[in-house]
């Protein structure tokens, strides 16, 4: 029983995705660094070594290497009493979390880093893996984005910042969001994108070895077509953005690499070169489908309903190289790439290389409940 309801609860989910058109918020890597983190679709911190996770007030850690599940806390014979403003104050607990506020809480390299928000501003804490203390890093004088991606990497969050302002007459709350980032070696921290009220969606995609890729659009007439809006390649040293995709009706970006771009339009996955030469690639059969980038290409994912299977296409940007595999139904999709590891839905979330994933192997190196 237990089962299938997690198998549709799991099926909704990828659906969800799939029919509203928004699974393009990807992940990629940087290279051969392991300090690499990211937000995924399905929540939680999922890093290079591990998965962080909040469970009631309490902070746990999945970690590849052992596959074990373990509470962040060294404290001698604790029994990991959570946070409470008027129970417990003052936690002897490690992984209680001290706050009552919203909190999004990260790991990077061996660095906890906990994002707290009043929604006036935003105070940054940090401390060891296995420190008790948290120490304000910084603090921000703007709230954050709460169930959007944000990515770690290059010694920087990137995150979609919020700017809430009540109206004088109405008192009604106006969010103005935009693409921020805080350094993780100073503190320092500022916007990556103007700040207009009338932004209405940002998504991180994913980030490659020189570059993040997001997507910005704005608030929409109801005449206007869905999905509208800009793929935007930002230089991660000197920070600046450049339109490099222009969304349609029926036109979605897939990856980009150097400067090939791949995008999918009326079923077509095609690719434009250096030189603007435009050309199919494959075929998609589908109208439902869904893209996952990582930094050495993308898969594409769709359901075969004739067949009842998945089908998983792996672009390789290197060679060009398509490769597609099938799965059966009962096997899980993929639900994130997360630098080189893909997150797939099952029973649980479980997390397999991406070499792996795509030499058909089933080397799951850890799983966490689905939140
Ligand atoms: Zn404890």
């Amino acid at each position: 029983m237990r089962r299938t309801f997690l198998r549709g609860k799991c099926m909704i989910l990828l659906l969800s995705v799939l029919l509203t058109g928004c699974g393009k918020t990807t992940a990629g890597s940087v290279g051969e660094s392991d300090r690499f983190t990211a937000r995924s679709i399905i929540f939680d911190c999922y890093s290079e070594s591990g998965i962080l996770y909040e469970k009631d007030g309490i902070l746990c850690f999945v970690d590849y290497a052992t596959g074990e599940d373990v509470v962040l806390c060294t404290k001698p014979n604790c029994v990991h009493v959570p946070y409470s403003a008027v129970n417990n104050p003052d936690p002897y607990c490690d992984a209680a979390l001290p706050w009552d506020d919203i909190i999004e809480t990260m790991i990077y390299g061996d660095r906890l880093y906990a994002l707290v928000t009043n929604f006036d501003s935003t105070f940054v804490y940090e401390k060891g893996v296995s420190e008790s203390e948290w120490k304000e890093f910084a603090e921000i004088p703007y709230s954050y984005y709460q169930a959007v991606k944000w990515i770690a990497c290059n010694d920087r969050i990137y995150y979609v910042a919020n700017q809430i302002t009540q109206q004088e007459e109405t008192l009604e709350l106006k969010d103005a969001i935009f693409l921020a980032y805080v350094d993780l070696t100073d503190g320092t921290y500022g916007s990556l994108t103007d700040i207009h009220e009338d932004i209405g969606i940002i998504s991180i995609l994913y980030v490659d070895e020189k570059n993040l890729y997001y997507e910005m659009g704005y608030e929409l007439d109801v005449a206007a077509p869905e999905n509208e809006g800009q793929v935007y390649r930002m230089n991660l040293e000197t920070r600046e953005s450049e339109p490099v995709f222009q969304i349609e009706e029926n036109k979605r970006f897939a990856g980009m690499c150097g400067e090939n771009l791949y995008y999918v339009e009326n079923g077509e996955l095609r690719r434009v070169d250096a030189e603007g030469a435009d050309e199919s690639v494959y075929n998609i059969p589908e109208t439902n489908f869904d893209v996952r980038a990582a930094a050495s290409g993308f898969l594409l994912q769709y359901y075969l309903r004739d067949a009842e299977k998945f089908i998983d296409l792996y672009l390789d940007y290197e060679s060009g190289e398509i490769k597609e595999m099938e799965r059966t139904g009962t096997e899980g999709p993929v639900a994130d790439i997360v630098g080189e590891n893909v997150l797939v839905f099952g029973e649980a979330i479980q997390v397999i290389r991406l070499t792996d994933f795509l030499a058909g192997k089933d080397n799951y190196i850890a799983q966490h409940e689905i939140p």
